[in-house]
């Protein structure tokens, strides 16, 4: 028991952000380690133990253990501690300034995700002080490199040092926001993730002079082939996470989406609402799109180095996104049915998608802990089109769930502070993700026999 008087563990995990938000973690190339010295400050200070591990020169991992009886499997909160880049002359305020203006603290990474560090270091802190007798142990990883593949981050670990991450659930990023739709709040728990193909497309051709066009131009066959890629949209594979997180919208939904989006499941009149959807809500339309098949985007073009000369080859890099459950093979054979087989594939770097059950203690506590706070808000589980470090901890078997939570006011939209300019997070809705987070932890990994 110790007698010195800490300040509410609220505003302490409020100062820790903004020390996070002010160290510029900005991947590439990352540089992630003052993040993690910091939190081995706390960590130090609060005598939690700890390990920092380099992938690289200055591409550290922090991670961190509270020891418990080991009756039940350890839960692993996981923070990447990189950031993607800021465009300082779009934004209102330093992104790496931590400014506190309109009820709201701005900087890369308020929302992606040194909030849900922050707040997961301090759960460990307010365990730790509480002296709570825990049933497993509760596992924090702050880790480098999660925007650029998580090679340097996560992935190493679970690589190099398993060990130290292997746990039976883990909480990570995109998911326990409030996402408002009519006077409803939504709060999305991430449970499945896309897997992806990333792949090189060549064409070959006969070389010339710009001069005397022919007709085997390998230039002319890759844009043939991208225009047929961006115009097609591939087979509708609607998933039963993605059929029930529509419906569970649709429920609740006002007068027309609540008719509409129930529609966007039939394969027949989802492509002509997906269009007329584009139109009034992008956002929207991209989202559900995106979760309801595989998707291609041409990304990267290389071709020629003289005006005047026909190059014989042409090759393009593309980022295919991939339903969990489909194979890789199915997608290729989809891609090669709207492109055709004239020109060469070659897969760059794939992994498969996620999906994890949600019949499970810890998603009954999620729902359980949300309803206490915010006794109208609902649950409810969904893919999203990207992934996360989650991928990784499933290599070593771990339940993984994107849950981390704020509360958001209506006009504040999530998935536009995802990588975006003016990225910031409402004081009070990190706070109430704070509590929230950290009765979870209590309630889920503690155990009073
Ligand atoms: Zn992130």
């Amino acid at each position: 028991m110790t007698l010195e008087s800490h300040e509410n563990p609220g505003s302490e995990a409020l100062t820790l952000f903004r020390e996070l938000l002010r160290i510029d973690t900005t991947n590439p190339p990352g540089n992630e380690r003052p993040a993690a010295d910091a939190l081995a400050k706390l960590f130090q200070r609060e005598g939690i133990e700890f390990t920092i591990v380099e992938a690289a020169p200055g591409r550290a991992s922090i991670v961190a253990r509270l020891r418990g009886t080991g009756e039940r499997g350890p839960l692993l909160l996981n923070g990447h501690l990189d950031v993607v880049p800021a465009d300082r002359e779009h934004w209102s305020h330093d992104p790496f300034g931590a400014v506190e203006a309109d009820g709201c603290i701005w900087g890369r990474g308020a929302i992606d995700m040194k909030n849900m560090v922050a707040m997961s270091a301090m759960t460990l802190v307010s365990l730790k002080r509480s002296g709570a007798r825990l049933a497993r142990d509760v596992i924090f990883a702050g880790v480098a490199d999660e925007e650029a593949g998580s090679n340097h981050g996560a992935l190493f670990l679970v690589r190099e040092h398993p060990e130290l991450v292997r746990s039976e659930f883990v909480l990570n990023e995109v998911g326990g926001h409030t996402l408002h739709m009519g006077s409803t709040r939504f709060y999305p728990v991430q449970v499945s993730e896309k897997g992806i193909c990333w792949f090189e497309l060549v064409a070959s051709g006969e070389p010339g002079h710009g001069s005397m066009p022919h007709p085997n131009n390998a230039v002319v066959k890759l844009a043939r082939a991208l225009e047929a890629i961006g115009s097609t949209r591939l087979p509708a594979h609607p998933t039963p996470v993605v059929d029930g997180f529509l419906r569970a919208l649709a429920r609740r939904a006002p007068f027309p989406q609540n008719r509409l989006l129930p529609l966007l499941l039939e394969p027949r009149l989802a492509g002509f609402l997906l269009d007329t959807l584009e139109r009034s809500n992008p956002d929207q339309a991209r989202g559900i799109n995106a979760m309801l098949r595989n998707t291609v985007s041409p990304t990267i073009l290389r071709a020629g180095r003289k005006v005047n000369v026909i190059p014989s080859e042409a090759r393009a890099e593309l980022d295919g996104r991939v339903l969990p459950g489909l194979g890789l093979g199915q997608f290729l054979a989809e891609v090669q049915d709207v492109i055709g087989r004239d020109l060469r594939l070659n897969v760059l770097e794939a992994h498969d998608g996620t999906l994890f059950d949600t019949e499970t203690p810890l998603y009954d506590a999620m729902v359980r802990v949300v309803g206490r706070h915010d006794p109208d808000g609902v649950v409810v589980p969904y893919m999203i089109p990207g992934f996360t470090d989650s991928f990784a901890y499933a290599r070593l078997g771990a339940i993984c769930y994107g849950f981390s939570p704020v509360r958001l006011p209506a006009d504040l939209n999530f998935t536009r502070m995802y990588h975006g300019h003016d990225e910031r997070i409402p004081i009070d809705g990190f706070l109430w993700g704070f509590t929230v987070l950290s009765e979870l932890v209590r309630d889920f990994c503690t155990s009073e026999g």
